[in-house]
């Protein structure tokens, strides 16, 4: 087991903690899929670009989650890198 508050990372398979990591969530009951918050099935990714592409990619999301992910989602989480990385 994981250490408490600590989480997996579906593509590189690190573990951190999580506050390092985004969540995205496949909320309950109403199966939307959404960022950082929400009540249901839930998978970490790290904050970077290879992270984020190989969960696509491969569909490790898609499979964690089990349910289709749309593309605007990764285009968020792209998005919210890019602004990460101007505001160091
Ligand atoms: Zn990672």
């Amino acid at each position: 087991m994981p250490e408490k508050n600590h989480r997996l990372c579906i593509s590189c398979r690190t573990v951190v903690h999580r506050d390092r990591l985004w969540r995205i969530v496949r909320t309950f009951p109403d199966h939307q899929i959404q960022l950082d918050s929400g009540m249901g099935r839930s998978a970490y990714v790290c904050p970077s670009m290879e992270c984020i592409q190989l969960a696509q990619k491969k569909n490790r999301l898609g499979r964690v989650l089990r349910s289709p992910i749309p593309a605007e989602l990764f285009h968020q989480l792209e998005s919210r890198l890019l602004k990460n990385v101007e505001n160091r």
